[in-house]
């Protein structure tokens, strides 16, 4: 399992990416690096490495080889390769930070092979605007902890990458039924009613783009993660992971043939409401028929950037509260804590202001 640190090629510091350029940042000598040419950087001393000796090690890309057992473990533990203290993960983390020197690390042997995602969508919306936001939509909700936005909990703000599916499907749909018109009007004392019967058809090829499901089991935030759709896959990117650089990332622990089937149902459920809302003017539909077929299905494993903060409340329940933030779109979902203590404050402010109005109210009567 290699850990990668990857490294300025100016002065070997370590690079993050930057969301509000998209480009590669180095904090010791400022100098800002395009994609291509940290790429570029990296396979050349990769080649100068294997042209000297081959099995001296070189330091500039710092790989270090860990007697891991890639198997699925609960924890795992790395080698920093800047100060080499130990990093303990989670089965599924794919990109961290260094407790120890803060560097961020990728421990790019878990997102290759099969688990190599096919897109990334960097980060477009950088920390300090996603903390400004926070804070702002914190404070305006009430009957929130303070503990939920001081300082030490929002220096916990933390963009992740997430792994999804993303599905693209062609299906071939057909509806068929009777259609009922109905026509009531009178002429003096007589109603007349007419009736028409039609036959109806919809048949039509339907095409689903995009369709995100969620690929990460511990994603018990389900919901959040569903909150801050859609994700303008258009902006995503071949993935490297030079842009994890900087980020929390985590890999993929759902395949996609799991979900496979659910997916397929949810497909047929939104191909039937298409058709069904085309079938319209009709006073009555009566259905005789109904046939979806799924002709082409395609998924992609994608990384999708989400900023996060995570709170656990410290009554009995230790429930978790979240708050989150697409990394690209800025689009907010959250469920926050309430603190019944300030609820109860305020009631009894509410409370006290009627009582006095009914003093008054009694008093001028
Ligand atoms: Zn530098
Ligand atoms: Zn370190």
């Amino acid at each position: 399992m290699e850990v990668v640190t990857h490294k300025c090629p100016n002065c070997d510091g370590p690079l993050s990416f930057e969301p509000s350029d998209q480009k590669f940042h180095c904090p010791y000598c400022m100098s800002v690096f395009t994609e291509e040419e940290v790429s570029a950087f990296e396979a050349s001393q990769k080649e100068a490495r294997l042209q000297n000796e081959p099995v001296s090690q070189d330091d500039t890309e710092t790989i270090v080889e860990e007697m891991v057992d890639d198997q699925e473990e609960a924890m795992a533990l790395f080698i920093c390769p800047s100060c080499g203290a130990e990093i303990v993960t989670d089965a599924t983390t794919a990109a961290t930070y260094c407790y120890f020197c803060h560097n961020p690390v990728v421990l790019s042997g878990r997102l290759s092979g099969k688990f190599l995602p096919d897109k990334v969508l960097p980060f477009a919306i950088k920390k300090e605007k996603a903390t400004e936001e926070f804070l702002q939509w914190a404070q305006k909700k009430w009957f929130v902890p303070r503990e939920f936005f001081n300082k030490a909990q929002v220096e916990k703000l933390t963009g992740v990458y997430f792994p999804y599916w993303a599905v693209d499907a062609e299906a071939d749909g057909e509806i068929s039924g009777m259609g009922t018109t109905l026509r009531v009007w009178r002429v003096g004392d007589i109603e007349y009613t007419e009736t028409k019967q039609f036959d109806v058809l919809r048949k039509g090829k339907l095409n689903f783009n995009e369709l995100i499901k969620n690929a990460l089991s511990k994603n018990t935030q389900q919901k959040m993660v569903e909150g801050v759709q859609p994700f303008p896959l258009n902006k995503a990117v071949p993935f490297k992971n030079q842009y994890l650089a900087g980020f929390q990332a985590e890999k993929r622990d759902i395949e996609y043939h799991t979900i496979q089937k659910e997916i397929q149902n949810e497909l047929a459920r939104y191909g039937e409401n298409l058709l069904n809302n085309s079938v319209s003017g009709y006073t009555s539909f009566s259905r005789r028929n109904r046939q979806f077929q799924i002709t082409e299905e395609n998924n992609r494993y994608v990384l999708l950037p989400v900023w996060l903060v995570t709170y656990r409340g410290d009554d009995q329940s230790k429930k978790v509260f979240y708050y989150a933030m697409n990394g690209q779109t800025g689009k907010v979902s959250g469920v926050l804590p309430i603190s019944y203590k300030r609820l109860g404050l305020t009631s009894f402010g509410i409370f006290a202001a009627l009582a006095i109005l009914f003093m008054i109210v009694g008093y001028l009567i």
